[in-house]
């Protein structure tokens, strides 16, 4: 019995000591696992790789304002040389400067960035378009252009000989004269009218008498000096002033033209046709107050002419 009780006494015992020890193992490992577990961490200094990325980061961003400025600057030399009249994308651009200084992070400067390109497609298509409406602009202008030239032309040009009408003539006689008044540059005028012009018209018909004209102006033209110029004063009546010359010289240039006139063979279907013309000389005086005086002496001195005999050519 004793030894019964004494074996169940030891079972116990080692039971407990089991229990125990194995207690104070698990107890142990739990300990171990919770102590280990820091130096096990793979965090390695994070506050030290932070400050790394900022500088890199902070260096982009300076790198980074310096392309998109740059950019940006060329975008505003742009509109201001080639769209000086598109004063918004000037302003849309310094807006977009301003974004730029205070932006911090990429972020912002991407936003930036992407205004920008924005910007750049808008006048892109507007200078095109612009482009292209300065190139239509510039086509109608010349044409305009020419239009206008013509029209002038027209203004100042006789219908039926192409020399200068009598508007045109008025004119540059004003002109001279003032010149004359103001600087005291003389000038000559011939006026030339032809001699029995309505005996052609009534012995070969009209056509034939306008083809006379037609061919005594494009002469007379041809024979004057380059500087003279030439207009149709009337009906069968020409007109030459003569600038920088004195009666001398302008006769020598009427008796000249009046030869011409005399000696040339105007032709019509089969007709041989022949004329002259009478000329009234003068030149500009001290005492002319407008240039109607002068119009008014060489207007005398071609009815002189006329009343002379014709075919010739007189000074006053
Ligand atoms: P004079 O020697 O006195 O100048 O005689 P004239 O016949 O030339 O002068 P007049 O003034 O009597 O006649 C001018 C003529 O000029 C009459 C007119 O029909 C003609 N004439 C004027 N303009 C034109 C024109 O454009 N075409 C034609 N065919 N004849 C014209
Ligand atoms: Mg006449
Ligand atoms: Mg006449």
């Amino acid at each position: 019995m004793i030894n019964i009780e004494l074996v169940l006494i030891i079972i116990f015992l080692s039971g407990l000591a089991l229990v125990i020890g194995l207690w104070l193992w698990l107890w142990r490992r739990l300990v171990r696992m919770n102590s280990s577990s820091p130096t096990e961490s793979p965090l390695i200094e994070p506050s030290g790789l932070k400050k790394e990325d900022n500088q890199k980061s902070s260096s982009e961003i300076e790198k980074t304002k310096l392309v998109v400025h740059g950019l940006l600057k060329n975008l505003e030399s742009h509109v201001q040389t080639l769209l000086d009249n598109t004063t918004r994308y000037g302003s849309n651009l310094d807006e977009h400067a301003s974004q730029l200084k205070k932006a911090e992070t990429l972020a912002t400067i991407q936003q930036v960035e992407q205004l920008l390109l924005q910007e750049v497609e808008t006048m892109k298509s507007s200078t095109y378009r612009y482009q292209q409406q300065l190139d239509d602009a510039q086509k109608k202008l010349k044409e305009q252009e020419k239009i206008l030239e013509k029209l002038s032309r027209d203004a100042n040009t006789d219908f039926l000989t192409q020399v200068n009408n009598r508007a045109a003539f008025d004119k540059r006689l004003n002109e001279e004269f003032a010149r004359y008044k103001r600087y005291g540059h003389i000038f000559s005028i011939i006026l030339m009218d032809l001699d029995f012009f309505k005996d052609i018209n009534d012995t070969y018909g009209h056509l034939a008498g306008d083809r006379v004209l037609r061919a005594v102006a494009s002469l007379l033209n041809d024979e004057k000096r380059a500087s003279d110029f030439l207009a149709r004063y009337g009906g069968e009546e020409f007109a030459l002033i003569l600038p920088a010359t004195d009666s001398n010289s302008a006769l020598v240039v009427a008796d000249k033209l009046r030869k011409k006139v005399e000696t040339t063979t105007f032709r019509y279907e089969n007709y041989s046709i022949h004329t002259s013309l009478s000329a009234g000389i003068t030149t500009v005086l001290p005492e002319d107050a407008t240039s109607i005086d002068v119009l008014k002496r060489a207007d005398d001195a071609t009815y002189e002419a006329k009343n002379k005999g014709r075919n010739q050519v007189v000074v006053k």
